[in-house]
């Protein structure tokens, strides 16, 4: 055989017939239905069976919340309300998205340093949680609620006094614009006691993209130790414990997934004492690119092979613009490929051949696999971004250059 296609062990969709299968139809099928390339697809079975693997793995009351910011396209949003028991919204515009599903909302919390004025008016009218980033804040939801008579809720999100260690992105410990430091948060909640809120608990988020269960059991014993420490300054019961997320998912050749199954063992041995100390809390886990970035794909054509002093190019419709983490510019070191393939032709026919995947913008950074085995690609060939559906689309510069936005659909 020919060399394997590269992540073929993470592959989450089938082949048939060498063309990948994606919503229960082949790629060539669902190119010519949405009737346009670039595109996003999602896949909703694979999303629901997400959520059914960290049911499985992780303690019964263990609640599931969705940060809508890893992909807040409005289906795949409403798809995970009947999926999921909470939503984190980052902003006004991803609380309208939210609050159109059927979500109840004591179970949605919105977090973000910078709030506007008219955010915070939006979030207390609509009565979710707010998760207090700083005591200025505070002040100024204070002065909403006396205007208006409500009792905001309010969570405290917590800048904790230790960090996720091994995380492809640190928000929590050391200085930090996220949350109130822990070592200020008792003199917070003793203020709290007089105010016109309702205390409703913590918010302890430490990072993101882990793909270490050590690094993530660890930040979850010393996320229960932290919020005994504080809970005992709290003006009220803890209803919410959020004890942030950070599950990551494989992006790059040779990173394994997460081992689900020794988090949610270490989880299951911490909460027989969380329950004892925060008998009326809702525990939390909140997880954005975890339920939805290995179900979506990007899918561009090629428009030209072209070749440069021996070296192959494949010029592809779509690029940076549209997927600026796949192109190695959204908060990566070292430029590393994302798992790239020929939709429409998965293994070559005859030997491998390298060739890089690039975008049409006039930028070297446009480039979405750097000298891949992708060479056997025809003129017209689907090209497509596996592990795409999370930071994709909304994370990208869709403006730069003037293109037209990509189709995102969910099959
Ligand atoms: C971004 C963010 C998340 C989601 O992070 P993922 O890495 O996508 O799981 C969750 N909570 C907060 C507070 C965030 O800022």
């Amino acid at each position: 055989m020919n060399a394997p296609v590269q992540h073929a062990q993470n592959l989450k969709f089938p082949v048939l017939d060498n063309v990948l299968q994606v919503g229960g139809m082949s790629l060539i099928r669902l190119a010519e239905r949405v009737g346009s390339t670039p595109f996003y697809a999602y896949d909703r079975r694979l999303i629901t069976e997400r959520v059914a693997q960290l049911r499985a793995a992780l303690p019964a009351d263990i609640h599931l919340h969705y940060a809508i910011k890893a992909n807040p396209m409005p289906a795949v949003v409403q798809h995970l309300a009947g999926l999921v028991d909470g939503f984190d919204v980052a902003s006004g515009g991803e609380l309208k998205v939210v609050l159109d599903t059927v979500m109840p909302p004591e179970n949605i919390s919105f977090a973000g340093p910078g709030k506007s004025e008219r955010e915070l008016r939006q979030a207390i009218a609509a009565g979710i949680v707010i998760n207090l980033e700083s005591g200025r804040e505070l002040e100024r939801i204070v002065m909403i609620a006396t205007e208006t008579g409500a009792r905001p809720r309010v969570a405290v999100r917590v800048n904790p006094d230790f960090e996720l260690k091994s995380s492809g992105m640190k928000m929590g410990g050391g200085p930090k614009q996220f949350g109130i430091d822990a070592e200020r948060v008792p003199e917070l909640l003793a203020r709290m006691k007089t105010l016109p809120v309702e205390f409703f608990g913590f918010h302890i988020f430490s990072g993101s993209q882990n793909l270490k269960a050590e690094s993530i059991i660890e930040a979850q014993i010393n996320t229960f130790e932290l919020a005994r420490r504080l809970a005992a300054h709290a003006p009220g019961t803890v209803r919410l414990l959020n004890l942030g997320g950070g599950f990551g998912i494989p992006y790059f050749p040779g990173e394994r997934p997460l081992d689900l199954a020794a988090v949610g063992e270490n989880l299951a041995a911490l909460m027989p004492d969380a329950r004892r100390d925060f008998p009326e809390a809702e525990f939390v886990i909140e997880l954005g690119r975890f339920f939805v970035g290995e179900a979506g794909l990007y899918v561009s054509r090629v428009i030209e092979r072209k070749e440069s002093r021996g070296q192959l190019f494949l010029v592809m419709d779509g690029g940076l613009h549209h997927h600026l983490a796949a192109s190695g510019n959204f908060g990566q070191v070292i430029r590393k490929n994302y798992p790239v393939l020929v939709g429409n032709r998965v293994e070559p026919e005859g030997e491998a051949q390298s060739a890089s995947a690039v975008g049409p913008l006039c930028t070297p950074l446009d480039v979405l696999g750097d000298r891949m085995n992708l060479g056997h690609a025809c003129e017209g060939d689907l090209v497509v971004v596996l592990q795409s559906g999370a930071y994709g689309l909304t994370a990208s510069p869709t403006a730069f250059l003037g293109h037209p936005a990509p189709v995102e659909v969910l099959v």
